[in-house]
């Protein structure tokens, strides 16, 4: 079984650890380069992004994560974990860029200062069954991908139907939206797919 971990830096990392050690694989939290070493893949969960940016240096894990990403290590990012994941960041600070990976631009905070969280119908490519009840916090919308990136989801109803969601690129996937607050775990799930078919 391959081994997940979770960025537990700062973020809804014990969420995702349960979500998906109910996937059946082994899930433990990274907080040092070591603990990134014995990894086969990594969760960024949602949080502040700046944060986890600023903490992922001073732990020394900002470039290791880096030069796993590049080296094709499979990652998912929900939330604050997306914009880490992004190319490009709207409304994000210059002094702490993202890991970067996926082809797109996130704006931060997207859906507005004043919409707190809400939930939303979105269904996504590649995922059966009904649309996820998505809960989106303080969320980034994806502005737009390039030719590298594949949009797997979109709000489906409301002022924010159409905006993009959800994105894959290659063994990196990332949504605006918390999976692993819902108890809805086919997202974990597809992560997990991913995981076993990049091993
Ligand atoms: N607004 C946060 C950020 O910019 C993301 C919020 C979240 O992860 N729930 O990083």
């Amino acid at each position: 079984d391959p081994t997940i971990g979770v960025l537990a830096l700062q973020g809804d990392v014990r969420e995702h650890l349960a979500a998906l050690a109910e996937c059946d694989v082994l899930a433990r939290p990274v907080r040092r380069p070591e603990e990134l070493d014995s990894v086969d893949a990594l969760v960024i969960p949602g949080g502040e992004s700046t944060t986890i940016a600023k903490l992922a240096a001073e732990f020394g894990l900002f470039e290791p994560v880096q030069k796993r990403i590049n080296d094709g290590m499979p990652v998912y990012g929900s939330c604050a974990g997306m914009i880490m994941l992004a190319g490009t960041v709207l409304d994000g600070r210059p002094d702490r860029p993202p890991f970067g990976g996926i082809d797109m631009t996130v704006r931060r905070n997207a859906f507005g200062r004043q919409v707190d969280s809400f939930e939303a119908a979105v269904g996504i490519d590649g995922i059966d069954g009904d649309p996820f009840h998505a809960v989106f916090i303080r969320a980034p919308w994806v502005e737009e991908v390039g030719p590298g990136a594949q949009v797997l989801g979109r709000v489906t109803s409301g002022p924010a139907a159409g905006r993009i969601v959800a994105v894959r690129q290659g063994h990196l996937l990332a949504t605006a939206f918390h999976p692993e607050l819902t108890g809805d775990l086919r997202v974990h799930e597809a992560f997990v797919d991913l995981v076993r078919r990049a091993g």
